[in-house]
């Protein structure tokens, strides 16, 4: 029996078109939007202001939700991790990160990721397939329903590159950042990309008003090249330029570069005043990250380390702030997601 076709992620004049044949007029396809997104309904039947042979007919043809949650796990730190089952049997991964002042969701945009950077378990999958508006937006989602955490903030760090699914990312950012979609302040929604430097013109030219962070890992092209392949086909310079054209669109906003520390590789002072003299013409905020173990053969910076790393940062015009590990308990940290992921997909099947 063929799969019905999920009506979430989908825009108010994607769901008319497909209320065309029933003469449905504007408005009804924007309530429908609404209950989806907005309320957050499992089912059409909870739909009140829809009439009830008109429930009958979409919950027929259409379904809502489809990621199925196969395992949550909550870390010593309160960090959530969710394993969601996709329709076609893959898996993906959510965490939900809670802090004092925000609660933020770090998503999926692909399952998988062609990217291979050197540090990162989701690289070691491969790319297996993007993921569909509705597949992004769903675990926003379902996580409001299933946390007790109340979701303020969205990035796009989790499985995948988002600007390589780059419309796809965009009619999920716009669901959720619009008002009667999931109402998340565009402010607080984040793409983050390692450096798909057409996209990044693209993205600028069309002014969209989510976060835009860089994963930049590296001060300098030959480094850069050996953490993550992609600088061979978009090179550092060619990246800087491409933020430097954001900038100059986006007057009055700062952009974060996001800095994984790897122990012995990017990690020494000439590395941290090499990013003085890149970052110091840019309105921005410096992101240090030390990397989680995952199996890769990659170590976090001792802590001597990491105390003149960000010694020798202390003078730079820039803020600079170093994530906590969060969830490492639970493998839901920076680059460990996927192995696990992997397995147990084998498993699931
Ligand atoms: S860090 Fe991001 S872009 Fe690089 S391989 Fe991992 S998921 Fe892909």
């Amino acid at each position: 029996m063929s799969q019905k076709e999920s009506l979430l992620g989908r825009s108010v004049s994607q769901i008319l078109e497909l209320l065309q044949p029933l003469g449905e007029p504007e408005y009804r396809a924007r309530q429908i939007y609404k209950w989806i997104h907005h309320h957050n309904v499992d089912h059409f039947q909870e739909m009140s202001n829809i009439p009830k042979s008109l429930r009958s007919i979409l919950s027929d043809h259409f379904q809502l939700k489809t990621l199925q949650l196969a395992q949550k796990t909550e870390a010593l730190d309160r960090t959530e991790k969710y394993l969601w089952k996709l329709a076609d049997h893959r898996m993906v991964e959510s965490v939900l990160i809670p802090e004092s002042r925000r609660n933020t969701i770090c998503i999926s945009s692909q399952v998988g990721c062609s990217l291979g950077c050197q540090f990162c378990a989701t690289g070691t999958m491969g790319f297996l397939r993007n993921l569909t508006p509705g597949e992004i937006v769903e675990q926003v989602l379902q996580v409001k329903k299933l946390s007790r955490h109340t979701l303020t903030n969205v990035v796009f760090m989790g499985m995948g590159e988002p600007l390589i699914n780059y419309q796809r990312t965009i009619q999920a950012s716009q669901i959720l950042g619009d008002p009667e979609g999931a109402a998340i302040a565009t402010k607080k929604i984040t793409i983050s990309t390692s450096g798909v430097v057409p996209k990044i013109y693209q993205y600028t030219d069309e002014a969209h008003h989510y976060g835009l962070a860089i994963s930049l890992h590296a001060p300098e092209q030959k480094l850069r090249e050996k953490i993550m392949p992609i600088a061979m086909k978009f090179p550092l310079d060619e990246l800087m330029e491409s933020v430097r054209y954001y900038m100059r669109a986006k007057k009055r906003n700062r952009v974060t570069f996001e800095y994984v520390l790897l122990s012995g590789i990017n990690d020494s002072p000439a590395e941290a005043r090499q990013l003085i003299s890149l970052l110091s013409p840019f309105r921005c905020k410096l992101n240090l990250i030390p990397c989680n173990q995952n199996n890769l053969g990659f170590h976090p910076p001792a802590a001597e380390h990491l105390d003149k790393f960000i010694k020798t940062l202390l003078n730079a015009p820039f803020a600079i702030t170093v994530r906590k590990n969060r969830g490492e308990d639970i493998t839901a940290a920076c680059g460990q997601l996927a192995v696990e992921v992997q397995e147990k997909a084998i498993f699931m099947k």
